[in-house]
């Protein structure tokens, strides 16, 4: 299984946007849209399947833009969102549930600007995807074959491997305004109870991003939920680098509830952290540098 080369497309992507000066919030987008159409990711095709053998996924997406001095906040932003800490102003949308929209981060995006809230689910959340042009596909269409045939061993009780079960993904970034944003779409844990809503979409647990710093989860849903541990990592982040950030809250993640949680993060100055203690964690990075890696995170 090569995830390696979805992972570096991804980056490709992200990095083409911020290269021409774009919008760290663009460049996240992009970049889970590649990793939701690659079946070798759990989000958007590829899915994995709820013990139903149904898609369920959920997204979400939070940005914090640079406001200067005499400019006005972002529209959306004025009835929805905080001036945070470092100046920045926040926005974030999420939906849960989703069956019938390939790219469901496209849909929290759409739900974050061109709707009052910040959280829908379910069929609400597809009726905005139909106003606003967004194609729906059957809910069969987005079952791979390998998610099926993993669902079928899975129905087989065969031998469960870990690192084949994971694979939600999310992406964070700085663009060189200062913009922050954070991206995270899933398709849930395989073999789920139909209607359950993991941290994904959940802002804090799943993903989060304010003035100073930006991080995306992934792991045990019911572990991440309790933790809110992409919150903290921002916290963490106003006094110390992202990469120890990110080792403390999955240290502490482990430690308060035996769970698995990976985390990436990055912050103002653009320095990344990334930290897991799950089976496996692969992330790829285009550094403020220009170099571009993959890695093969080794747990905790
Ligand atoms: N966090 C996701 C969920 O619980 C699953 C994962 O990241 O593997 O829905």
């Amino acid at each position: 299984m090569d995830r390696r080369q979805g992972l570096l497309e991804a980056i490709r992507r992200g990095a083409d946007i911020l290269r021409q000066g774009g919008h760290a919030l663009d460049a996240v987008i992009a970049a889970v849209m590649v990793l939701e159409d690659d079946p070798l990711f759990n989000a958007g095709y590829g899915s994995v399947l709820s013990v139903n053998g149904t898609v369920e996924m959920d997204a979400g997406v939070m940005a914090a833009e640079q406001i200067d001095g005499n400019s006005e906040p972002p529209k959306s932003s004025r009835r929805l969102t905080d001036l945070d800490v470092a100046g920045a102003y926040t926005r974030a949308g999420g939906v849960v549930m989703i069956t019938r929209v390939r790219n469901p981060i496209l849909l929290a995006r759409i739900v974050m600007e061109r709707t009052p809230h910040v959280l829908m689910g379910g069929s609400g959340a597809e009726a905005i995807a139909r106003r606003e042009g967004i194609r729906l596909c059957r809910p069969g269409d987005l079952i791979s074959e390998r998610a099926r045939q993993r669902w079928l061993a899975r129905e087989r009780e065969a031998v469960r491997n870990a690192a084949e079960a994971n694979g939600t993904v999310g992406a964070v970034a700085l663009d060189r305004h200062g913009n922050l944003a954070s991206a995270t779409s899933t398709g849930g844990m395989g073999g789920k109870l139909p209607g359950r809503i993991g941290d994904s979409a959940i802002l804090g647990a799943g993903f989060f991003a304010n003035g100073l710093g930006a991080a995306s989860s992934t792991g045990t849903g019911e572990a991440i939920l309790r933790m809110a541990p992409c919150r903290e990592a921002v916290r963490l982040i106003e006094r110390r680098e992202p990469a120890r950030a990110a080792a403390q809250v999955i240290h502490d993640l482990r430690e308060a509830t035996d769970g698995e949680a990976g985390l990436i993060a990055i912050d103002w100055r653009g320095r990344i952290g990334f930290a897991h203690n799950a089976a496996a964690m692969e992330i790829a990075m285009l550094e403020t540098t220009g170099s571009v890696k993959h890695l093969a995170v080794r747990p905790l």
